[in-house]
């Protein structure tokens, strides 16, 4: 047991508050980490709202990163002392993570929204009883987490110069937006994309739709100071999203759309980038609807022209595999996600989703500790 800090989701509560707590020592297969960092993403915000089915009282946050302090039985690949961002949870075993897509793990809700581990014990405590932990494999808004060692990815030694407390968004956001780009939609070289919305999803799309060569890349968003932030990360025009969308994005690509990204999840604009997809157009998915939300298409554009719509989770990253690839663009200046990033106090936290909420801020990252 450690005594930590962490931020709790209680019922009937408006925010978080930040309260004394314990944590189990890691059992086999865990690793304990003491949080360095956790970026806020739209997910925890929707658990705090009451829009998904998430057990309470439960400690969120899921874009965690931080130190290695002790691992459970039979890890083998992490050691205390190593500088880690946590991901999402996979079971390893089911047809989809054998597949290396465990963004699709046929048991993701048990790993990632259950908050808690398989067999249902819960590795947080306050004095008024169990809090669920292991949201995402991590429930990194608390000074410690208990992750698994799959959902746990080293951070490679040449990037010790990186402030380690801005790399936790590349375990969900971020690797979502990229890995959108480059590994779900593979988006090829002098082709055009248009993205939809330029939050933290959006821009990150952009900057690998440049490293992709994709041209023109399109950034549309009501925000001017998102469109020109997008402009500064790679889109090639901008537009504003109160205006007459299609006829814009017709001016600029006559021929169509190679390719559509979806950040929003409005069923009219997600309609909209279908209509203006090129033939063997690919339309790809992420943003989050009402559960019932349905979506019409004509059948005869989408079969005779070869089109796709693709549902997206985590951009099909396998994130041992996929961090390590976009610290390394980082390392190399084609990447240059810290500029997504405002830092906040942990004990700042409601402010922090404040200034998420009023797209003040694109990507806040709680400061949980030093590194
Ligand atoms: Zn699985
Ligand atoms: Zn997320």
């Amino acid at each position: 047991m450690t005594a930590i800090r962490a931020a709790v989701c209680r019922e009937g509560q408006a925010g978080f508050s930040i309260e004394e707590a314990r944590i189990d020592a890691p059992r086999a297969g865990e690793v304990l980490v003491r949080i360095v960092g956790a970026g806020v993403c739209h997910t925890d915000m929707a658990v705090r709202d009451r829009q998904l089915p998430v057990p309470l009282p439960v400690v969120l946050g899921h874009e965690g990163s931080g130190v290695v302090e002790a691992v459970g039985a039979g890890v083998t690949t992490l050691v205390p002392g190593d500088a880690v961002v946590l991901s999402f949870a996979s079971c390893g075993a089911c047809p989809n993570c054998a597949d290396d897509a465990p963004a699709y793990c046929y048991d993701f809700g048990l790993h990632n929204f259950a908050s808690a581990r398989p067999d249902g014990s819960m590795a947080i405590s306050t004095a008024q009883g169990p809090v669920h932990s292991h949201f995402f494999g991590q429930s990194s808004f608390a000074t410690h987490a208990i992750a698994t060692e799959r959902n746990v990815v080293k951070v490679p030694a040449n990037a010790k110069d990186v402030p380690l407390e801005l790399l936790g968004p590349l375990g969900c956001g971020l690797q979502t937006g990229a890995g959108a780009v480059l590994n779900s939609m593979a988006v090829k070289a002098g082709r055009s994309l248009a993205v939809f919305g330029a939050g933290a999803v959006g821009l990150s799309a952009i900057m690998a739709a440049r490293i992709a060569g994709a041209d023109p890349i399109i950034a549309i968003d009501l925000h001017d100071s998102r469109l020109a932030l997008a402009r500064e990360l790679g889109a090639t025009h901008t537009i504003k999203g109160d205006g007459d969308v299609a006829a814009a994005l017709g001016e600029i690509c006559p021929e169509g759309l190679n390719y559509a990204f979806d950040t929003t999840g409005l069923g009219k604009l997600i309609e909209l980038a279908f209509g203006l997809l090129a033939p063997r157009g690919i339309l790809g998915l992420v943003g989050a609807s009402d559960a019932d939300a349905m979506l019409h298409f004509n059948e005869t554009s989408l079969m005779g022209g070869g089109k796709r719509v693709m549902g997206i989770l985590e951009g099909d990253s396998d994130p041992q595999v996929f961090i390590p690839q976009l610290i390394e663009h980082h390392l190399a200046g084609r990447y240059p996600f810290d500029r997504l990033i405002e830092t906040f106090a942990f004990d700042d936290i409601n402010e922090a989703f404040e200034a998420s909420e009023s797209g003040r801020v694109i990507k806040p990252v709680l400061k949980v500790s030093v590194a």
